[in-house]
């Protein structure tokens, strides 16, 4: 069995056995740098919940955006410029979101997410900053937490603003089958979860960057750093002295700026880190 493994400036094919030797020294140098860091952070992206069952939205084989139907619903701005109506876009959005919805309302927190929750609570990890809207992070038991995509649970009227529980309308849509309207305005409602070409609101920025401008470490977990704001953020905690530590199953832009890089299951690297430091 092979597996790609790469560390800052050297990359190659190993084999299994040299694999889980250069893992566990990885796993050494990111526990020393915990360890040593004042302010350590977190930030995770897809790739943390892949081993929960909810499907990474960009990974070249399985993402969801890749499958033809949801193809429509990842052009930037899909819910402004489109050839579909608002009611096709809607329908569409809808039966490619229930099924997701409920992967993600049925998911359970994986071993990385533990882990995270456990170092908040010995005080190894200050916050975690995520992409991820299936609310894992707070289910595994962490509380600082910044939803920078949202979250799934909640639905918002795209109308008047006016909130529900996603649960809720979900159930209506089973019902029904036709993508669910508001019950003050007949507005549709969706996800409160920021999409493709969205902005993610201010509020939700500034709360990051307070976080942000205190890390001298941040341990970026799943995240392919390809969509903005979050690709950024590490990059502030560099320009600002701190360090950068990537665990991901694919090389990231910022690769080539980080203390130690390992191309491998998180979840197995989490379980090494978390065993070098106790
Ligand atoms: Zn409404």
């Amino acid at each position: 069995m092979f597996i790609r493994l790469s560390r800052k400036g050297e990359c190659g094919v190993m084999k299994d056995s040299e694999t889980k030797k250069s893992i566990k020294q990885d796993a050494a140098r990111i526990a020393a740098l915990l360890t040593d860091s004042d302010y350590p952070i977190c930030i995770t992206g897809a790739g943390v919940s892949t081993d929960s069952g909810i499907p990474d939205f960009r990974s070249p084989e399985t993402g969801l955006w890749n499958q033809e139907e949801a193809k429509e619903l990842s052009k930037p701005g899909a819910f402004r410029i489109s050839e579909l109506t608002l009611d096709e876009k809607m329908e569409l959005f809808w039966r490619v979101g229930y099924k997701l919805g409920k992967k993600i309302m049925k998911a359970k927190p994986n071993k990385a997410h533990k882990i995270l929750a456990d170092w908040e609570k010995d005080g190894i990890m200050k916050s975690i900053i995520t992409q991820n809207v299936d609310r894992l992070h707070q289910k595994a038991g962490s509380q600082n937490v910044i939803e920078i995509h949202g979250n799934a649970f909640e639905a918002k009227c795209m109308f008047c603003g006016g909130s529900y529980r996603l649960k809720d309308v979900m159930r209506r849509y089973k019902r029904k089958k036709r993508a669910p309207w508001c019950d003050v305005c007949a507005g549709f409602i969706r996800p409160n979860v920021v999409m493709f070409g969205e902005s993610t609101p201010s509020e939700t920025i500034q709360e990051a960057l307070v976080e942000i401008k205190q890390a001298d470490l941040a341990l970026v977990l799943g995240s392919s750093l390809i969509v903005y704001p979050a690709n950024y953020l590490p990059v502030i905690v560099r320009k600002r002295g701190g360090k950068l530590v990537i665990i991901n199953d694919q090389s990231t832009d910022l690769d080539k700026v980080s203390e130690v890089v390992v191309n491998a299951s998180i979840t197995r690297v989490m379980k090494e880190i978390n065993k070098a430091l106790n």
